[in-house]
């Protein structure tokens, strides 16, 4: 394996260890026990580099990336982040300048990998993202055009989010209809959220390995995460009648939650610690492809 964001690879890690990390997944994505064999094997296969990941950022924060790492507890998430074959990753990777960039083009020019793309592509300044002195969405085109699946993980990348916020003065567009609109046809899946929980993250790249594209909605998100609405799991809502306009307000609050569809109050961050609404904060549709463009998110300023 090249040099990688962590090269300890599997080392280590038994099929006792590999079966563990199934029965995590399985259970996230309500398997039954008889998959969990193959689960096991798919697991290797990506911790030993069978199924090398690229990992691009855009136009982005790197929050997504940190929420990644943020896995609690140690299994699966964390281990896999440790052994996943990350063949690169802005952030995470120790290689830097030209090495990087030679890493970067041989993996595209191998193929076959799992492109995961995080940030939006700027597109009326196009040198406003740079990777080896390619501009950023020139850099995706290649990358896309060579991968078997690309993953846009948080909002950044699957909506445009906070970049394409009003007045987007970098023309940033997602980074799925970007390369949908220069020709580019593959399965494309988005995983947003700003930032996406690790558990979609890596539940989205299991599942592509071991299963294909996992059932999506119309906006291309995984129907196990995003199948329900914020709103349907807060506790609140026995204490509110009427029932809450979609979207309304509530207390001076304009809620996102009756219109944003994700399962983090269920499934909770942090070690299923919390969420949003658990810490009495407002859900503000942060999965929703109008985060950040939306008049909720434009509070007036105070003269
Ligand atoms: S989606 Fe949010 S956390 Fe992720 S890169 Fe964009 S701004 Fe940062
Ligand atoms: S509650 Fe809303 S703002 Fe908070 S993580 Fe979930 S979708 Fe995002």
């Amino acid at each position: 394996m090249p040099s990688t964001a962590h090269s300890d690879s599997s080392a280590g890690m038994s099929r006792r260890d590999f079966l563990s990390l199934a029965g995590r997944v399985a259970a996230l994505w309500g398997l039954s026990s008889t998959a969990l064999p193959s689960l096991a094997a798919s697991l290797e296969a990506l911790s030993t580099g069978r199924v090398p990941v690229l990992w691009l950022e855009g136009s982005n924060c790197s929050g997504c990336s940190i929420s990644l790492l943020n896995s609690y507890p140690v299994l699966p998430l964390s281990v896999l982040t440790r052994h996943l074959s990350l063949q690169f990753h802005q952030t995470l990777s120790t290689i830097q300048g030209a090495p990087a960039v030679e890493l970067v083009d041989d993996t595209i020019a191998r193929g076959g990998y799992v492109l995961v793309t995080e940030g939006a592509v700027p597109t009326t300044i196009p040198s406003a993202c740079r990777f080896g002195g390619e501009n950023f969405g020139d850099h995706l085109l290649r990358a896309a055009q060579a991968a078997t699946h690309v993953v846009a993980v948080g909002s950044c990348a699957a909506f445009g989010g906070i970049p394409a916020a009003p007045n987007n003065p970098t023309g940033a567009v997602d980074s799925i209809t970007f390369p949908q609109s220069k020709g580019v046809a593959k399965p494309f899946v988005r995983v947003p959220g700003c930032p996406p929980h690790p558990d979609w993250m890596i539940g989205t790249l299991v599942h592509l390995i071991q299963y294909g594209v996992p059932p999506l909605d119309s906006q291309l998100r995984p129907l196990k995460f995003f199948s329900k609405t914020v709103h349907s799991m807060c506790r609140c809502r026995k204490w509110r009648t009427p029932a809450l306009p979609v979207p309304g307000l509530h207390g001076g609050i304009r809620l996102q939650g009756p219109s944003t569809y994700a399962d983090c109050v269920s499934r909770g961050w942090n070690g299923v610690a919390t969420s949003c609404l658990q810490s009495h904060a407002p859900c503000i549709g942060c999965t929703s492809a109008n985060f950040g463009k939306s008049s909720f998110h434009h509070w007036p300023v105070a003269q």
